[in-house]
């Protein structure tokens, strides 16, 4: 018996149904197998179970037998369009009655929220969820995983979804909420890897060693936390007031950012979008107050 059996994860849903096995999908099948759940895999391509089936797992026949064999569903395939192509189907529909399906493909929040409304049509317990890290990361005590939906469903699987990442987080009962989290954060992973980008373009040209970058970038981080922070709690009080620096002082700051990277020769489309904002944050009438008040600049219009 494995720790987690002793712990009581083989009492309920201690089989488990994968169902896509690419390179994230093939990734959450085995901390399953290594916890000793009993796991059948399905994938369109079957050749990509071989590596899990040498691993323990069952490979089901075909979708009919992969989502027979067991009440716990993963599911992590391209698009929600292809797991919809799969899933809603009148000879599937009825087998699925009373399963938990725990859908892990990257969506929006309205594709979760139709997803539940299926779910609710045909009798599945329905959760949907975001993976925010590598495959490689899976199973490990750093990976977060996001998921949010029917509370009683989530009761049911959070220990067997548990042993996906130690920061496996469920965020509320609202099926689109983990989708949404996760298009926050993503936005962050985008924004902050391109600035990291730009920032060594611009000192590549200038010949300064991206080592030099590593060791400053790391000693600048409190800086950085601290701003978010901050600029957080302004958006949240609809408060941009500081004594800090105000918009004036942010706009001259990007403004010689962009004359640097124009300088250097590197592309600096980037810095141009960031001295538009400040502009534009200027123009509205906040160029007193702080950083912050160019949430205005991002708000839906209308
Ligand atoms: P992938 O390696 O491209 O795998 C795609 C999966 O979808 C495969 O199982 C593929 O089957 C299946 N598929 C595609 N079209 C299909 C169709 N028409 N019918 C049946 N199956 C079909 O992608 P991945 O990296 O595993 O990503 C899967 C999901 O995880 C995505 O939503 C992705 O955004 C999310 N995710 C990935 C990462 C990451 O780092 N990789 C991180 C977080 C979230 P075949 O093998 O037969 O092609």
């Amino acid at each position: 018996m494995t720790v987690h059996q002793q712990e009581g994860i083989g009492m309920k849903h201690s089989k488990a149904t994968f169902i896509g096995l690419g390179q994230m999908g093939a990734a959450l099948v085995p901390p399953f197998i290594d916890a000793g759940l009993q796991v059948t895999v399905w994938n369109r391509s079957a050749a990509k179970a071989d590596p899990l089936v040498a691993l323990g797992a069952k490979v089901a026949a075909d979708f009919i037998a992969a989502v027979s064999a067991c009440d716990l569903i993963i599911v992590c395939l391209a698009d929600y369009a292809t797991s919809n192509a799969l899933f809603h189907r009148d000879e599937i529909t009825p087998l699925l009655k009373g399963k938990t399906i725990v859908q892990l493909t990257t969506g929006d929040g309205r594709e979760a929220e139709l997803g539940a409304l299926w779910a609710a049509e045909v009798g599945v317990n329905y959760l949907d969820g975001a993976i925010m890290d590598y495959p490689t990361k899976v199973g490990g005590p750093e990976c977060l995983l996001l998921v949010s939906g029917d509370r009683a469903a989530w009761d049911s699987c959070e220990a067997q979804m548990k042993l996906l990442g130690g920061r496996m987080t469920y965020v509320g009962s609202k099926p689109s909420s983990a989708n949404l989290l996760d298009g926050s954060l993503l936005t962050m992973y985008y924004g902050n890897t391109f600035a990291l980008m730009q920032s060594a373009a611009m000192l590549e040209a200038e010949q300064v060693d991206i080592k030099d970058f590593k060791t400053a970038l790391n000693a600048f981080k409190p800086v950085i936390e601290s701003t978010w922070k901050r600029t957080i709690e302004a958006i949240d009080q609809h408060d941009y007031s500081g004594k800090e620096a105000s918009i004036h002082v942010h706009s001259l700051g990007v403004q010689s950012l962009l004359k640097r990277a124009r300088n250097s020769g590197v592309e600096h489309s980037l810095l141009q979008l960031f001295s538009e904002y400040v502009d534009q944050t200027a123009a509205r009438g906040f160029e007193a107050d702080e950083l912050p008040a160019a949430f205005e600049v991002f708000r839906r219009k209308g």
